[in-house]
C-alpha cells in the first residue's frame, strides 16, 4: 500500500486525506491543532464554497450540514457611486446554492472523520527538518499548510505573481441580531464602495450549528473604510463594523445595529498578499515535496476562490495520485500536475486581479450587468467556474462584442444615481 503523508488539516490537506483513505491508500496527517483547539480556536476565514467545490464534497460524503444550512440561492451586489451613494444594483439567482460554513466546524469534523475513514492523525507543528523524516517514510508529502510559515519552502513565482503588497486590508466578524433575519437568509449581499472597498454581508453556519451572518471587510489601504489595524478583540471590532456602516451603507444600518457576535473569537483582520509559488519545494537536505491550496496559489478572497481552488487542487491531485501508479513521485509528477491545475486556475486568479484593480472596461460590464439579468447571471454564476468568462469578462473588446450579442450597451462610463431611473434598475425598498 502507499504511504502518503500531507502536511494541514485545513481544506485542502483534509480534502485530500479523506480521498485518498477511501481511495485505499495509507495516510498520515499532520495538525498543529487537534479538532477540539480547532472548534474552540480562533475564526480563520469565512469562505462561500461555490457549486462545483461543494458537489466535490458532496461526492465524498462529507457534506454534513447541508439539510441544516442548504446555503445562498441569491447574489444582490450593491455598487455605489464615487460619491458613496449608492447608483446600481445587480441582482441575480445562483442557479445552484452557495454555502459557508464555519471552518472550525467542518475542520474540527472532517478530522473526526478522516480518522474514522481509516486515517492516521498526528499532531504536530511541523518543521522543515521535521519534513526531511517524513520524505523518508513516504512515498509522497504534500504540504497543504495554508499561509503558514512552511510556504517559504516554495519559492516565489515571480512572473505569475503581480501583487508585491496586500491590495485590501480584511477584517470580519460572524453575527447574530440582524434585524429581519429571515429576509437576508438566502442571499449573499455585496456593496462596492470604489476607492474605498467592499463589504460582504452572507448567512454563516456557525460552529455551535447556528445559522448566522458574517460582515466582511475589504478596505483599501489607507482609505475610510481601514479601521482595522489596532483591533485587539472582538468586541472592538463589532463596534468599528457598526460605525463603518452606519457611515458608508447606512440603508443598512437598521439592520445591523444590535448584532452580537457568535462567540468572543468569531472575528478575524489581516492582509493577504495575492502569491503564485513554485509547486516543488526543496527541504534543505534537498528532497522534495509538493505544495497545494493557499501555499502555493495564494489569493485575496474578494472574488471567493481559495477554499475552492484548494478543494480542485486537491481532487486533482487524488486523481494524478491513483492514475501514476507505482511509479516514484518526482519532482517532474509534481510539476505536471501543477501546471495541469493551472490551466484551470490562471483564470480565478485573473477574476481576483481584475475585482482588486478593477480595468476601465469593468464599469461598462457592471452597468450592463444592471440592465440586463443575463449578464447578471453570466457573470455571478461563472464566478463558480472562472474559466467560463473568458475571454468576455477579462479583454475590453471581447466585452464589447458580448455585449452586442446580448443587445446591452453598459451605457455611461461613470456610475450616477440618474441612471437609476434610465435604466430601469431593481432597487430594493429599504
Ligand atoms: C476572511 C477570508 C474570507 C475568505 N473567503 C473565501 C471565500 O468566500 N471563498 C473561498 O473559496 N475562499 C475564501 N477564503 C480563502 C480560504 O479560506 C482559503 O483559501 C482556504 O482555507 C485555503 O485552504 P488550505 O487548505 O490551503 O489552507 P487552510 O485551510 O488555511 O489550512 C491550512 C492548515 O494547515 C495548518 N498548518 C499550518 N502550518 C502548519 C504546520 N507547520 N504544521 C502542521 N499544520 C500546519 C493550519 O493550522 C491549517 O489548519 C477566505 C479567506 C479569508 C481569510
Amino acid at each position: 500500500m502507499r504511504r502518503i503523508g500531507i502536511i494541514g488539516a485545513g481544506q485542502a490537506g483534509l480534502y485530500l486525506g479523506i480521498s485518498l483513505v477511501d481511495a485505499g491508500y495509507a495516510v498520515t496527517l499532520f495538525s498543529e491543532f487537534t479538532p477540539e483547539s480547532i472548534l474552540n480556536g480562533k475564526l480563520m476565514a469565512t469562505p462561500n464554497l461555490l457549486p462545483d467545490a461543494l458537489q466535490l464534497e458532496r461526492q465524498l460524503g462529507l457534506a454534513f450540514w447541508d439539510d441544516q444550512f442548504p446555503g445562498c440561492n441569491q447574489l444582490c451586489n450593491d455598487v455605489c457611486d464615487s460619491d458613496g451613494n449608492l447608483a446600481l444594483v445587480v441582482s441575480s439567482t445562483l442557479e445552484r446554492c452557495w454555502q459557508a460554513v464555519d471552518q472550525r466546524l467542518k475542520f474540527s469534523c472532517w478530522m473526526q472523520e478522516f480518522v474514522r475513514r481509516g486515517g492516521e492523525l498526528v499532531i504536530r507543528t511541523m518543521t522543515p527538518r521535521d519534513l526531511e523524516e517524513c520524505v523518508q517514510n513516504y512515498d509522497l508529502v504534500v504540504v497543504s499548510t495554508g499561509r503558514g510559515s512552511l510556504k517559504t519552502l516554495f519559492e516565489r513565482d515571480a512572473q505569475r505573481s503581480i501583487h508585491g503588497k496586500p491590495k485590501r486590508h480584511l477584517a470580519a466578524v460572524i453575527v447574530t441580531g440582524l434585524k429581519g433575519e429571515s429576509m437576508a437568509e438566502h442571499t449573499i449581499k455585496l456593496t462596492t464602495l470604489p476607492g474605498i472597498g467592499e463589504i460582504f454581508q452572507f448567512p454563516f453556519y456557525d460552529k455551535s450549528k447556528n445559522s448566522s451572518h458574517t460582515i466582511f471587510f475589504e478596505a483599501h489601504p489607507g482609505g475610510t473604510m481601514d479601521r482595522f489595524s489596532q483591533i485587539q478583540s472582538g468586541q472592538q471590532l463589532l463596534e468599528v463594523s457598526k460605525k463603518l456602516m452606519e457611515q458608508l451603507t447606512p440603508w443598512d444600518y437598521e439592520v445591523i445595529k444590535d448584532m452580537e457576535l457568535t462567540d468572543e473569537l468569531a472575528w478575524l483582520r489581516g492582509v493577504i498578499t495575492p502569491t503564485v509559488r513554485q509547486p516543488v519545494g526543496r527541504l534543505p537536505d534537498g528532497a522534495r515535496v509538493m505544495g497545494i491550496g493557499d501555499a502555493v496559489i495564494l489569493n485575496d478572497p474578494i472574488a471567493g476562490q481559495g477554499a475552492n481552488n484548494a478543494t480542485k487542487m486537491a481532487h486533482l491531485v487524488v486523481q494524478r495520485i491513483i492514475d501514476h501508479g507505482n511509479r516514484r513521485f518526482d519532482e517532474s509528477w509534481m510539476q505536471a500536475v501543477f501546471d495541469e491545475f493551472w490551466e484551470y486556475c490562471q483564470y480565478a486568479n485573473a477574476l481576483a486581479d481584475c475585482l482588486l484593480t478593477p480595468p476601465a472596461h469593468l464599469q461598462e460590464l457592471v452597468v450592463a450587468m444592471a440592465q440586463n439579468p443575463e449578464v447578471a447571471r453570466d457573470y455571478i454564476n461563472g464566478v463558480n467556474h472562472p474559466p467560463s468568462l473568458f475571454p468576455w469578462f477579462f479583454e475590453p473588446e471581447e466585452t464589447k462584442k458580448y455585449l452586442a450579442q446580448k443587445n446591452t450597451k453598459g451605457v455611461g462610463s461613470d456610475y450616477s444615481t440618474s441612471q437609476l431611473s434610465q435604466t430601469q434598475l431593481l432597487v430594493r425598498a429599504r
